[in-house]
């Protein structure tokens, strides 16, 4: 059985994401997606929507399970009898943080590839941030996330609208 984990932090999940997640299921047994619980980014999205949000999308694939991890991805993926960890590749930029950080894995736990898949075109240039950017200017993201993403990356976007308003509003009042 391998089994091959597939970290990140979803925020939110894009359709480059779904994408990866798909052909790592016809390479793997079992690929389980590792949301990252700690909050370094910033992120939009809490680690209980992020996870939600990767569920609803995923439901098509049989061979996969969402978890959210903290601490050393090393060791979540040693608890998890792991053989490799799955990243995706999308631009010559991507690459030298992902060479570190695969070295520092097999550092860590000389059991352990990192597998790269290669982005296919489209997605080459897809990314969370670029999602967030345009969607929160009221942007339309539709076919570049799954439907539950434009559904709530929306309703951030409508929130934000409001608390603008209120603020103005009470300027002026
Ligand atoms: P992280 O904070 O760990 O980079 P991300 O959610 O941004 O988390 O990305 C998780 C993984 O998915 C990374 O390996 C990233 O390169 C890959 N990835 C993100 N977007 C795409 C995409 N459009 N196509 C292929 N891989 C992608």
């Amino acid at each position: 059985m391998r089994v091959a984990v597939y970290p990140g932090t979803f925020d939110p999940v894009t359709n480059g994401h779904i994408h990866i997640t798909e052909r790592s299921c016809t390479l793997f047994d079992k690929v389980i997606i590792a949301v990252a619980a700690e909050n370094y980014k910033c992120n939009l999205f809490s680690v209980e929507e992020r996870i939600f949000m990767v569920r609803e999308s995923i439901q098509h694939l049989g061979n996969i399970e969402v978890e959210s991890f903290t601490g050393l991805l090393a060791d979540f993926a040693s608890k998890k009898k792991a053989d490799a960890i799955i990243r995706g590749l999308r631009a010559i930029s991507d690459f030298e943080y992902e060479m570190q950080m695969a070295a520092i894995n097999k550092h860590l736990n000389k059991d352990l590839e990192t597998v790269f898949l290669m982005a296919e075109g489209q997605y080459s240039f897809l990314s969370s941030s670029i999602i967030k950017q345009v969607a929160l200017i009221g942007g339309c993201v539709q076919g570049l996330v799954p439907s539950i993403v434009d559904e709530y990356i929306g309703k951030k976007y409508q929130e934000r609208l409001r608390r603008t308003k209120e603020v103005h509003y009470g300027e002026r009042g």
